[in-house]
C-alpha cells in the first residue's frame, strides 16, 4: 500500500508519560483490590484455541480485570454475570496486517504545530474491536501509531494491542530508505532503539541491503516480514535467507509466476518451508482488488463503507488506481490471480507452512476489522477447516507476533482477549461475525454498546461527508 502521510515525532511525550506512569504505579497497587472488576460468564462454549485443541462446554469463565481468571473455577461473590447460554467463547482475533491511519501534515512544520487532517483515535479503533479483533500488527508504523498504542494501554481509547513493524525500502521515496547493506543495517538498529517490535521489508530494496537487513534484525531480536523485493525476480529462491520470518502477501509468489500452475505453488510452498518462513496470504486485498476492476459499484455498496473515515471514502470513490486502470484484461488478469492465491494457500497447507490470517487494511475495499472475517471465509474456501482458519487469527498469529504466553488462547492466566458469539465458529466460520459481545483491556463491551459505539460513528462519518472530498483537500495540499 502507497503512504499517504507523514509526521513528526512524538518522542519527548513518550518519555514524559513514562515517568508519570511510574509514580503512579504505587497508587494503582495499594487501590487494585477495590477496583477490581470480575464478571464471569456462565453457561458457555469455550473454543479455548489451547495446544490441547479443546472445546468446553457449558463453562464457566472467570474474568478479573483484564485477565481470565480459571475455567470452570470458582465464581466470586462480586462477579457481574453475564449469561453464555448456547452462546460461543473464542479469544479475541488478531488481524497481522493492518495500516492505521495517521494525521497528515501538509509541508514543512514546526513539531509545535498541529497537523493539517487530524483522525480522532477512537474513530480508527471502533470498527476494529466491535469485530473482536483485539490485536493487529501495524505494517508500516509511526510516531503517531506509538501514541495511538500508548492512549489504547492506558485506557484512555478502548482499542486492540498494536505490535509495530518500521518498514524499510530501497529507491529514492519518503520514509526509512536503505539502498546499501550498511545502511540497512543502521535502518534496523535505529528501528530498534526506537521501540519498534518488526521490520518490514519492501518492494525496492536491492538484494545486498535486503540480506543486511534481515541478518541485522535477528542479530537485533527482530523478527522480519514483509514484501520479497523486486530485485529477486527470476532468483526467488535466494530470497529465502535464514530468518526471513513471513511474506505478507500471496502476490508475492504471483508476481513470480507466469503460469499460476499448481506446480508453481507447491514450488514456492516448498520454498517457505524449507527456510521456516511463514505465510500471511492477505486472500481479501486481492479479491478486492479484483472486485474494483469489475466495477466501482463494489465500493460503493460496500456495507462497512461508513465505518471508514469520509476522506478515505472520498479516496476510495474519487481517486482510485484500481478503478482508474480498470479494463475487461486486468479484470481477468486479477481473476486469475484470485484463483491462483486459493491454489497456493492449499499448497502452503500441504507442504506444512504456519498460514497467518492479515488483510491488509486501509487498502481501498479493506475495512479494518470487518475485513478479518472476510479473510477467514476465504482462507476456508481455500481449504483450510475452521479450526485452522481460526487458529491462523488467533494462537499461530500470536505465536510468530512472540506473545503466545499472553495472548491466542483461552487459558487461565492470559489476558482476556475474548469474543462472544452467537452461533458455532467452528461449524460455519461466518459464524464469528455474530458477535455478541467483545472482552478487551478489562472491557466488557456488549453487542449493544458495540451498536451504539458503530451507530454513532457512521452517523459523524456521513455527516462529515462534504468536508472531507479528497480532491480539494489534496489541492490544498500543494
Ligand atoms: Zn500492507
Amino acid at each position: 500500500m502507497k503512504k499517504l502521510f507523514f509526521q513528526y515525532p512524538l518522542f519527548l511525550l513518550l518519555l514524559l508519560s513514562l515517568n508519570k506512569g511510574v509514580s503512579q504505579k504505587t497508587n494503582q497497587t495499594q487501590t487494585a483490590k477495590a477496583n477490581e472488576t470480575i464478571y464471569a460468564i456462565k453457561n458457555v462454549n469455550v473454543i479455548t484455541m489451547a495446544s490441547s485443541n479443546t472445546v468446553v462446554e457449558n463453562a464457566t469463565v472467570v474474568v478479573v480485570n483484564n485477565v481470565i481468571q480459571s475455567i470452570n473455577g470458582v465464581i466470586p461473590k462480586t462477579a457481574k454475570i453475564i449469561n453464555g447460554k448456547e452462546k460461543w467463547l473464542m479469544p479475541g482475533l488478531i488481524d497481522a496486517h493492518v495500516h492505521l491511519p495517521v494525521d497528515a501534515y501538509f509541508g514543512q512544520k514546526l513539531p509545535t504545530q498541529t497537523p493539517d487532517l487530524s483522525f480522532n483515535t477512537q474513530d480508527i479503533m471502533t470498527p476494529i474491536i466491535a469485530n473482536g479483533v483485539t490485536t493487529v500488527l501495524d505494517l508500516d508504523s509511526k510516531m503517531e501509531t506509538f501514541g495511538q498504542k500508548k492512549a489504547i494501554e492506558k485506557g484512555y481509547i478502548i482499542g486492540p494491542r498494536i505490535a509495530l513493524a518500521a518498514l524499510i525500502n530501497g529507491g529514492n521515496g519518503q520514509g526509512r530508505i536503505a539502498n546499501t547493506a550498511e545502511e540497512g543495517r543502521i535502518m534496523v538498529r535505529n528501528a530498534k532503539a526506537e521501540g519498534y517490535d518488526f521490520i518490514k521489508v519492501y518492494s525496492k530494496l536491492n538484494i545486498e541491503t535486503y540480506i543486511a537487513i534481515v541478518h541485522e534484525a535477528n542479530k537485533q531480536g527482530l523478527k522480519t516480514i514483509g514484501h520479497i523485493p523486486n530485485a529477486f525476480q527470476g532468483k526467488l529462491e535466494q530470497a529465502f535467507i535464514p530468518h526471513f520470518g513471513m511474506v505478507a502477501h500471496a502476490e508475492e509468489f504471483s508476481k513470480n509466476s507466469d503460469s499460476f500452475s499448481v506446480q508453481d505453488a507447491i514450488k514456492f510452498a516448498k520454498l517457505s518451508k524449507d527456510n521456516g518462513t511463514w505465510f500471511s496470504p492477505t486472500l481479501t486485498t486481492m479479491v478486492w482488488i479484483a472486485k474494483q476492476t469489475h466495477s466501482i459499484d463494489s465500493i460503493k455498496n460496500l456495507p462497512s463503507l461508513k465505518y471508514v473515515h469520509p476522506l478515505l471514502q472520498s479516496k476510495w470513490l474519487t481517486a482510485n488506481n484500481y478503478v482508474k486502470n480498470a479494463s475487461p484484461e486486468n479484470a481477468t488478469y486479477f481473476d486469475n490471480m484470485v484463483k491462483f492465491h486459493f491454489l497456493l494457500v492449499k499448497a502452503f497447507k500441504d507442504a506444512g507452512v504456519p498460514i497467518v490470517a492479515g488483510t491488509d487494511a486501509g487498502v481501498s475495499g479493506v475495512v479494518a476489522g470487518f475485513s478479518i472475517h472476510d479473510e477467514l471465509e476465504l482462507l476456508v474456501q481455500a481449504g483450510l477447516t475452521t479450526q485452522e482458519a481460526l487458529n491462523s487469527a488467533t494462537l499461530l498469529s500470536a505465536q510468530w507476533l512472540g506473545i503466545d504466553k499472553q495472548i491466542g488462547s483461552i487459558e487461565a492466566g492470559k489476558f482476556a482477549d475474548l469474543v462472544l458469539l452467537d452461533e458455532n465458529p467452528l461449524t460455519d466460520i461466518n459464524n464469528t461475525r455474530k458477535i455478541a459481545g467483545v472482552f478487551v483491556n478489562g472491557n466488557w463491551l456488549d453487542e449493544t454498546k458495540l451498536n451504539a459505539m458503530l451507530t454513532d460513528l457512521a452517523k459523524r462519518n456521513t455527516a462529515d461527508k462534504n468536508k472531507f472530498d479528497w480532491k480539494t483537500i489534496m489541492n490544498k495540499k500543494k
